[in-house]
């Protein structure tokens, strides 16, 4: 596993959870302290799975391919951040290692994401024989199961697909993202887009906003975003005629994010700065992002865990053809409560959504349900064995048959 943040800490934990599918692993990251506090932690909690740590720049391909042949990994589980997935693809062909992330890769440099960089590895993979599973956390990921599902059980056309996804946590801080603050805000401050009569539809970031109610929550305002796994599923079900993604933002961490963007904090590109040098001597001119800065004085997401309360909710509603030949909607979701996450690993609510459907997604690969030459989005494998996972792991589903969508 690469990375050891809020989603390798509760992946970490979900795998000694399950010793009877996983024997050993690795955790490797930019700093081993971090890996080796993570372990201890782990260790301390009872549980006795061999866990190996190392250090590792996921940026240099060459250092992950020492690694890799070192350490020989079946399967490199990638929660590092969306810049690192080309260079530990790169490395598990070099190493003949199976591959999986939760992100989809993200140039440093220009704050886009599409899967065409990762697709490209398409043939390379296949003719290795190797298996690559892409965007296996909640959305990406769950999301996208839980569509499959819906067509494998439920529709013989799905038209209209609305992924909607609530946070109605309360952290008790003024403003912090929930998962890493750099990725977080490059996703939010982007122009939306959705997929409506075979095109995609640009809107101004956050432009198009409603009340959409969720369960056991209520109604929350929630805006239309671009997000990676409308890009596979309109592929992987060309009968979906209109596809769109809703996230939910209180007004203040919105009015935060706007003071944000005024004041220059969000850009991504360098501006010189003179700083003082540490030693007193003097000052020097240094090159900083002002975003990477802003990440540095941000609360860090897995710090959120101690003090937040509420749940989060996330679901797809879909609207088609069932398979009696009528029209009928359908809305599966999950709702995690933050608290609970906290108390099972010491990470809030985001990081315990996403982290455990990476586990499950390894579980799959490694229980021969989920593998198979090539580059494949998560739709592309069996829903129902990961389903049953999903409920047995912490994350039970529930489904609303022919409801009021709202959309
Ligand atoms: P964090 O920032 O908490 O963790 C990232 C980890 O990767 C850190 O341990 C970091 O090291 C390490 N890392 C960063 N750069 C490198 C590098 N060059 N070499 C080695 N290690 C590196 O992020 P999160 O845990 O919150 O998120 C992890 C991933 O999950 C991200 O890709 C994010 O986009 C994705 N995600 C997906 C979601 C989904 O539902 N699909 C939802 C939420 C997140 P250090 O500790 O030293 O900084």
């Amino acid at each position: 596993m690469i990375g050891a943040g809020g989603v390798a800490t509760v992946a970490a934990y979900k795998i000694v959870q399950n010793a009877d599918v996983f024997t050993e692993f690795m955790i490797a990251s930019r700093r081993k302290a971090k890996c080796d506090a993570l372990v201890e932690a782990i260790h301390k909690k009872g549980y006795t799975m061999p866990i190996q740590t190392a250090q590792v720049d996921a940026d240099d391909v060459e250092q992950l391919k020492a690694l890799f042949n070192d350490y020989k990994p079946e399967l490199v589980i990638n929660l590092a951040l969306p810049y690192q997935d080309l260079t530990i693809m790169e490395a598990c062909l070099a190493c003949g290692c199976n591959y999986l992330d939760t992100a989809n890769y993200e140039p440093k440099d220009e704050a886009h994401f599409e899967y065409s960089w990762q697709w490209a590895y398409r043939d390379r993979f296949r003719e290795a024989g190797l298996t690559a599973i892409l965007g296996c956390g909640f959305d990406p990921g769950v999301t996208s199961i839980f569509t499959a599902y819906a067509a494998k059980h439920h529709f013989k056309e799905i038209q209209y697909l609305d992924i909607v996804d609530c946070n109605a946590g309360d952290h008790h801080k003024a403003f912090a993202t929930n998962f890493n603050p750099e990725i977080n805000i490059r996703e939010i401050t982007q122009k939306g887009l959705y997929w409506e009569n075979g095109q995609w539809v640009e809107t101004e970031p956050l432009e198009i906003h409603k009340d959409l109610t969720y369960p056991e929550i209520g109604p929350r305002d929630s805006y239309l975003l671009h997000h990676e796994e409308i890009e596979s599923l309109v592929i992987n079900y060309p009968t979906i005629r209109r596809a769109r993604f809703w996230m939910t933002f209180g007004q203040q961490y919105l009015k935060h994010l706007e003071v944000i963007q005024n004041i220059g904090m969000s850009r991504i590109d360098e501006v010189e700065y003179e700083a003082p040098l540490a030693d007193g001597s003097g000052t020097a001119k240094v090159k900083i992002v002002p975003l990477q800065f802003l990440k540095a004085v941000l609360p860090n997401p897995q710090d959120l865990g101690e003090n937040y309360e509420g749940q989060t909710s996330i679901g797809c509603r879909i609207r088609g053809i069932g398979n009696d030949g009528k029209e009928h909607t359908y809305y599966i979701y999950n709702n995690c409560s933050h608290r609970a996450a906290y108390e099972e690993t010491g990470m809030q609510g985001v990081s315990y959504t996403t982290g455990v459907p990476a586990m499950i997604g390894a579980m799959m690969f490694c229980k021969g349900l989920w593998r198979k030459p090539g580059v494949f989005n998560v739709e592309e494998f069996d829903p129902d064995p990961f389903l049953e996972q999903l409920n047995k792991q912490g994350l039970p589903w529930h489904e609303i048959h022919d409801g009021d969508l709202e959309l």
